[in-house]
């Protein structure tokens, strides 16, 4: 008896061990899943990648970001937001489905990534279809939605060598791919290399702050319906430019400089040096006998620092001019929302009386509705949409509907990039207040735009 019972006892233990086993497998493999939409997720997948990496395979990552996937969120809620990633995952996994050895995941949020052999079926055909893909409408539940997205690429083993580094890559060539507001981009190594030099840059901006390297240019805006302007506080306003006269490397253009500046706390520095010298020059221009509204750009980043408003409130006081001649420009930004910080400033500063402006309006993942919750006055249309205006009826239209609808929720809109005549015109039929761009003027020192006022 004794002999069965253990025998017994010894092929139970036996079960649990495999049952403990399987179980642990399944744990595993759900530890390796997307739970909403059942593909890899980035722990699953990076392990997927790392394994077809090391068979020393030609292998292309792909990552794909839903375009104003949060204006579908706050639009048509979370549970739909959720629909909307199966239907996109669905319509992701039926693209792989031919592709042998393919490896789709989501990362979260409106992140996908899908890793595909180079060698077969080619993988420019297959972004290809993607792209094509996504530019039809999405069936989600009983809707039919336009889900676009961007896309990056990198190869392996030509631009990185391992998951990690392979997927940074791609992320980086789909940042550079939105912000150029284009489909899709392959990584360059260049612009990495780029990126190196511009962070030495960043580390001389300090010393060009506290000596005199740095000035700021005026561009004037100009007021397109007077009439309807003639009770406003300002007849003039000019937007303050920054340049940097580099004693060794010359001139540096604020595009090379400025969103490196952004990425760290530097920007802030920056930020109060323009702060105070708009506001120096917006004295002296109301001593010429000008009342002109000076505008300056800050960032997201300004407006986290809870003390931002005093600093202003500040600068205003010991120029001795009225709130009212500062206008601060603010790139529309998801961030807005998140800290408390960023509001209060806002709200305090609107209350003080300074102008605010929403900048490069379109570019970013804004609605309308979203902005008109924040407490600025002005909207400033992005100059790649009047750019093309002229050739692009779609283009046009936005700018139509975006003016017209800026106003019934009283906004003032300004036109950036306005470089002829013809686009000049349309705006003011169209109503636009004010405008700006090289047909007007260049950004000018500020003895010239001095004189361009006179
Ligand atoms: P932004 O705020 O959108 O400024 C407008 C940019 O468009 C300026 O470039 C201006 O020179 C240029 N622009 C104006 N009219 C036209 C036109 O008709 N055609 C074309 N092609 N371009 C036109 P800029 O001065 O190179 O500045 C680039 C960006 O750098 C600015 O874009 C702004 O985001 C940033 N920036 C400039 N100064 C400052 C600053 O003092 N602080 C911060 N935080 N950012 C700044
Ligand atoms: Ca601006
Ligand atoms: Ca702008």
């Amino acid at each position: 008896l004794k002999t069965l019972e253990l025998a017994e006892l010894a092929q139970s233990l036996t079960h649990m061990q495999v049952a403990i086993h399987e179980r642990e497998l399944r744990v595993l493999a759900l530890a390796e899943k997307d739970v909403l939409t059942g593909v890899y997720n980035r722990v699953g997948f990076l392990r997927r990648v790392e394994s077809l990496l090391s068979q020393q395979r030609p292998m292309t990552a792909i990552l794909i970001n839903i375009d104003r996937f949060q204006q579908i969120n706050d639009t048509l809620g979370h549970p739909f937001g959720d629909q909307v990633l199966i239907a996109f995952a669905d319509q992701l996994v039926q693209l792989l489905a031919a592709v042998p050895d393919a490896v789709l995941a989501r990362f979260g949020g409106d992140e996908f990534a899908a890793l595909v052999p180079m060698d077969q079926p080619d993988w420019a055909g297959l972004v290809d279809r993607m792209q094509h893909q996504f530019e039809l409408p999405l069936q989600v539940t009983e809707r039919q939605l336009d889900v676009r997205a961007t896309v990056g690429i990198a190869h392996c083993p030509l631009h990185a060598k391992n998951a990690v580094d392979l997927m940074c890559c791609a992320d980086e060539a789909m940042y550079i791919a939105k912000e150029e507001r284009i489909g899709c981009r392959v990584y360059n190594p260049e612009r990495q290399r780029f990126r190196t030099e511009h962070l030495s840059l960043l580390g001389e901006l300090k010393a060009a702050l506290a000596s005199d390297q740095l000035m700021l240019y005026f561009q004037p805006k100009v007021c397109l319906q007077p009439s309807k302007n003639q009770d406003q506080p300002v007849l003039h306003q000019a937007e303050a430019l920054i340049r940097w006269q580099h004693p060794e490397r010359g001139f540096i253009p604020p595009s090379e400089f400025i969103p490196f500046a952004e990425q760290t706390s530097d920007i802030r520095d920056l930020t109060r040096w323009v702060i105070a010298e708009g506001c120096m020059n917006a004295a002296k221009l109301g001593e010429q006998g000008h009342a002109v509204r000076v505008s300056v750009n800050i960032s997201v980043r300004d407006l986290l620092d809870g003390q931002f408003y005093l600093y202003v409130r500040e600068c205003l006081a010991e120029a001795n001019v009225p709130p009212s001649r500062l206008c601060l420009e603010i790139t529309e930004s998801g961030a807005m929302e998140e800290a408390p910080a960023v509001l209060d400033n806002l709200n305090q500063l609107k209350q003080m009386g300074v102008a605010m402006a929403i900048d490069d309006y379109g570019t970013g993942y804004s609605s309308l509705s979203y902005v008109r919750q924040l407490p600025v006055s002005e909207l400033k249309i992005d100059q790649s949409f009047i750019k093309h205006m002229i050739d692009s009826p779609n283009d046009m239209m936005i700018v139509h509907s975006t003016i017209e609808l800026a106003h019934s929720l009283g906004f003032s809109v300004v036109a950036e990039g306005v470089e002829t005549q013809q686009i000049s015109q349309l705006l003011v039929d169209f109503g636009c207040d004010w405008s700006q761009g090289y047909f007007y003027a260049r950004p000018l020192p500020f003895a010239d735009y001095a004189t361009w006022l006179a």
